[in-house]
């Protein structure tokens, strides 16, 4: 098509200088020379917005015969590149009669090719209209540049999650928009379980892959309309708008923690991880984006203390634990001097004849405010502390002490945390230690995590050389929690593997491919002249199950719980302690029962009672007196969790009572409602909006209930009887 069809009218009408001694013959034959070169694009358009010319490189370049789009409309040739319709169309843009640059566009039938610029000039035959023309030009390379800028900016690289500033804006935004609208919100705060010891043994590559898969499964694993994102290393956050059912969230915590900690397959290797999850509500849980992502966070850090792996719910006393463990781990120098801490012991039992054969030590803080604080809870604190390596020397002197009064038969057990083991000075210390106890060193075991294995290969090696030649026995600890290498038990000369806990516990959840795991290990060790050890063993099932897979030596309720020196002592007076595995000794609530006093609500008056026993359909409470069966409390758990209840038994001062709707799993062994009063119906009544307090109702309302003058229908029972029950 020649150059001309693109000029009508007068070319360069009203331009002034130099150009217009330039006649249009000459000013043609330059813009058909720079068609030609590929330096110029040329587009027109007729009034009605069909392409009345196209350069041929146009055509070409979005590989569509030029015969097949002469005539057409323009705007349907030519698309906008913004997918989210937020820009006008090209139809637009030539229905408004005036001039436009830059703008971007791809090829109807190429939306995948090149990306165009197109700038144009609405054409005047006097005062009319008559069409456009304009140039284009080929933009693809800048376009993906920007595009690939504006998706590093939102999006993690790595996994191609949202990333933490976009989760931020999304948060930010939904519950703005929420708050107006009186919607509720979810935010998950997700954390692997030491992600650490992957990058430590397989290598930051293989850490690199785990966290793509997670990404992958966590997308699979959330069904419900949410946003996730990865705010950085091992740390996922997933935000679940109009989402306060915590029946249902603690569901599809359940549900990613399940999923997460199968296990992955990468070049490296194979690995298995956890994963611990955090989980707030706005408005309940802080009324603006910042408050829910700090409560998600400090439950999250519950989550973990509580020994990972599992979810928590936000609940203001959370911010009370937080704050009172923090001053644990400060405190726990203090403790060691003041002689605070002490040992209990649990049995390792011969599986085969049922004799106690070694004593393992385990840490516990006799607390002045807190009261005793358990081995568990105790191993989490010291876990990452600064006083590790000072307790785990007190820990080993003291086993020693105490061993020392024990039969020969009879050995002590010793965790060495890593940066005990690592430390300088720590073999003297074993060795001071054994010999100011006159203790044989064939009956201290030291049990050794793999972890060890991360440090420098020297010291590591240098170190169980000369444990060994000191004769102490070693026991390899947590074997088979997914990172083990034979490489290790080939390097240390090991009297002893532990198999892992997690593994056990798969085992007694799931049997099969856990128990062929656990065969493999026993008959590796077997071969290695290594004993086996099994330990956190609940029922008698899982006891025959390991005892014929062959491990030798067994520990866990099944035998017994952790238990005093004094008990030791007063059981090894015989030289032997044979302990008979019962599945009756269920593991001891690890959770502290405690009476709590409550508030339940009648007629518009709230009483104060003690709840004395709680499951997911009812309660018992205690210290009303002639309460009719029938009645319809509502029962105040706190935190803005109210439960319809009916009263279904009654005998004195107790009362049996059924919820309406069942409470749900709080994910730390309690119960808690589904729902709570929303913030946004308390603002309704006159409270100011804000997070629910940890309070009762009644206090958070501010007397919203009418308490001030309303009458008690039922009287308070005996205080002598109510107090001794
Ligand atoms: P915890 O159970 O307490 O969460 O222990 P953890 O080992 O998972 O430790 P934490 O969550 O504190 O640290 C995460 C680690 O993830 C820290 C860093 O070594 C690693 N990491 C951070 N970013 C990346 C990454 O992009 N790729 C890989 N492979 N590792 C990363
Ligand atoms: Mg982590």
């Amino acid at each position: 098509m020649p150059l001309k069809g693109f000029l009508s009218g007068k070319i360069g009408s009203g331009s002034r200088g130099a150009s217009s001694a330039m006649s249009d013959t000459e000013k043609l034959a330059m813009l058909d020379e720079l068609e030609q070169s590929g330096l110029g694009w040329f587009w027109a358009c007729d009034r009605d917005g069909n392409v009345t010319y196209l350069s041929a490189a146009i055509a070409e370049r979005i590989n569509v015969p030029l015969g097949e789009l002469l005539g057409q409309p323009l705007a349907s040739v030519f698309v906008s590149t913004d997918s989210d319709g937020r820009t006008k169309s090209l139809s637009l843009k030539l229905g408004a009669h005036k001039a436009f640059s830059g703008f971007a566009v791809r090829s109807e039938k190429r939306p995948d090719g090149p990306v165009l610029r197109l700038s144009g000039q609405p054409v005047f035959n006097g005062s009319k209209y008559a069409g456009f023309r304009g140039t284009g030009a080929d933009i693809s390379d800048e376009f993906h540049r920007e595009e690939e800028t504006q998706r590093l900016a939102k999006f993690d690289s790595l996994t191609g999650l949202s990333n933490r500033h976009r989760m931020k804006q999304q948060i930010e935004s939904t519950i703005t928009a929420f708050k107006a609208a009186k919607r509720n919100c979810a935010v998950m705060m997700l954390d692997l379980d030491k992600f650490k010891h992957v990058n430590d043994t397989l290598g930051h590559a293989a850490g690199d892959e785990l966290l793509k898969q997670v990404a992958d499964r966590l997308k699979r694993s959330i069904e419900v309309e949410c946003e996730i994102g990865r705010l950085g290393g091992d740390e996922f956050q997933i935000m679940i708008p109009d989402m306060d059912d915590r029946g249902e969230l603690g569901e599809i915590a359940m549900r990613v923690i399940t999923m997460l900690k199968q296990p992955y397959s990468t070049e490296e290797g194979r690995c298995v991880i956890g994963a611990s999850v955090g989980i707030a509500i706005a408005p309940h849980d802080g009324v603006n984006a910042d408050d829910v992502v700090r409560s998600a966070d400090l439950a999250l850090y519950a989550a973990k203390n509580g020994g990972r792996g599992q979810f928590r719910f936000f609940s203001g006393e959370l911010e009370n634990e937080a704050l009172f463990r923090r001053r644990l781990e400060e405190n726990l120098g203090l403790a060691v001097q003041d002689e605070q801490l002490f040992l209990k012991y649990e049995p390792i039992v011969s599986a085969e004849d049922q004799t106690v054969r070694a004593l393992e030590a385990h840490i516990c803080w006799m607390h002045d405010q807190r009261g005793e604080i358990d081995e568990e809870e105790f191993a989490s604190i010291l876990d990452g502390s600064s006083q590790v390596i000072e307790v785990g020397t007190w820990a080993i002197r003291q086993a020693c002490q105490h061993a020392a009064e024990w039969p020969e038969t009879v050995r002590v057990a010793v965790n060495v945390p890593v940066p005990l083991f690592a430390a300088d000075g720590f073999v003297d210390a074993v060795s001071e230690a054994l010999s100011d106890a006159d203790l044989p060193p064939n009956r201290l075991e030291l049990e050794i995590s793999e972890a060890v294995f991360f440090g420098d290969t020297n010291v590591v090696d240098r170190t169980l050389a000369q444990l060994f030649k000191m004769g102490v026995r070693l026991t390899l600890d947590e074997f088979g929690s997914g990172y083990s290498s034979l490489a290790y038990l080939r390097r240390a000369p090991f009297d002893a593997i532990k198999i892992d806990e997690a593994l056990v516990s798969e085992a007694q959840a799931h049997d099969s491919n856990e128990l062929g795991l656990i065969k493999a290990i026993v008959a590796l060790a077997g071969a290695l002249e290594m004993d086996t050890i099994a330990n956190g063993i609940e029922s008698t099932e899982l006891f025959d199950q390991l005892k014929a897979c062959g491990v030798k030596r067994m520990e866990g309720p099944i035998y017994s719980d952790p238990v005093s020196r004094e008990t030791v002592e007063t059981e090894l007076i015989g030289d032997t302690w044979k302990i008979e595995p019962s599945g009756d000794r269920l593991k001891r609530a690890r959770r502290r029962t405690v009476f709590r006093k409550i508030q339940v609500i009648h007629d518009d008056h709230s009483y104060e009672v003690t709840l004395r026993n709680l499951s997911k359909t009812g309660a018992l409470i205690q210290g009303l007196a002639e309460v009719p069966k029938g009645t319809q409390f509502v029962v105040d758990l706190g935190g803005g969790q109210l439960a319809v209840a009916t009263v279904i038994r009654s005998n004195g001062d107790t009362q049996g009572l059924e919820f309406e709707q069942s409470l749900v799993e709080d994910g730390s062994g309690g119960l808690c409602t589904r729902n709570r009063v929303s913030p946004y119906a308390l603002a309704s009544a006159g409270a100011p909006l804000m997070a629910l307090d940890p309070g009762d109702y009644k206090g958070m309302t501010g007397g919203l209930l009418g308490q001030g003058g309303s009458v008690p229908q039922f009287g308070y029972a005996p205080p002598s009887k109510y107090e001794a029950a």
